[in-house]
């Protein structure tokens, strides 16, 4: 099989009624820029009918992978789980639920002109008020304390130039930290304002807790981290 160009990664939990609207969506989309890509889903120990569903898509586009947990291990290992499978030279993360729009995912390649990774900005999202304001507290509180201005850490709608995600240290969580770990290891991020959807099917997978309150020892690890951070470049392998 042909090396892919992009690799688009969709962590999958519980989603039956949004994956094949999604493949649909994204096949769309990524065949338009003309060059080879893979599709890889990642079933995270889902209890409905997501692998199915799956499977059936497969069996139609050659493209998808699939990698299936043998249980729910949460978004960030699955994230982590895709990363290392693809073969991309720009790698694509986005949720399953439809939230993101497929459509956005040309502005972020195309911002990889300017920066090493693109990430989505929900400037005007479909979220319920809670949701909204434990979003914009938890992107005040990561940019004080890590001293970074970033709009939307949470969106997952992100592109990446391969090189930039080989380095990245995984742990629960991880996936509300990427653009300030993939700065920290000397990377240019650009934000990109994209489209949100509201959730039609299926359920949000956290709640306050997980959004905020567990967010909170991780914000403390990424700024140790920040601060003993070796982001060395070889010169030369002789
Ligand atoms: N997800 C996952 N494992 C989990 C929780 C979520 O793979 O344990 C996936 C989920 O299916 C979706 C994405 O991660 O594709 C984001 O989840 P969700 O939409 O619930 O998050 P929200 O948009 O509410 O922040
Ligand atoms: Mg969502």
């Amino acid at each position: 099989m042909i090396k892919p160009f992009y690799s688009i990664i969709v962590p999958v939990y519980n989603e039956e009624e949004n994956i094949q609207i999604l493949n649909e969506e994204i096949v769309q989309v990524i065949k338009s820029l003309g060059k080879p890509f893979e599709i890889i889903y990642i079933d995270d120990g889902s209890q409905d009918r997501s692998l199915e569903v799956l499977k059936e898509l497969k069996s139609k586009t050659p493209e998808i992978k699939i990698i299936v947990f043998e249980k729910n291990c949460g978004q960030s290992a699955a994230i982590d789980a895709g990363f290392r499978k693809s073969q991309g030279d720009i790698v694509i993360t986005i949720d399953a639920d439809l939230q993101n729009d497929p459509n956005d995912i040309p502005l972020l390649i195309d911002a990889l002109k300017e920066g090493d990774a693109a990430i989505g900005w929900r400037a005007s999202r479909k979220d319920s008020l809670k949701k909204k304001i434990t979003s914009k507290l938890g992107n005040f509180f990561r940019n004080l304390f890590l001293g970074e201005k970033i709009h939307d850490t949470g969106c997952s709608l992100k592109a990446f130039k391969r090189e930039t995600i080989e380095r990245l240290k995984i742990f629960k969580g991880m996936h509300r930290f990427l653009p300030a770990l993939v700065k920290m290891e000397g990377y240019k991020v650009i934000e990109v304002k994209v489209d949100h959807r509201p959730r039609i099917h299926g359920k949000t997978k956290y709640g306050f807790f997980d959004r905020f309150l567990s967010a909170t020892p991780d914000l403390f690890a990424v700024m140790w981290m920040k601060r003993r951070v070796v982001p060395y470049k070889i010169k030369e392998e002789i």
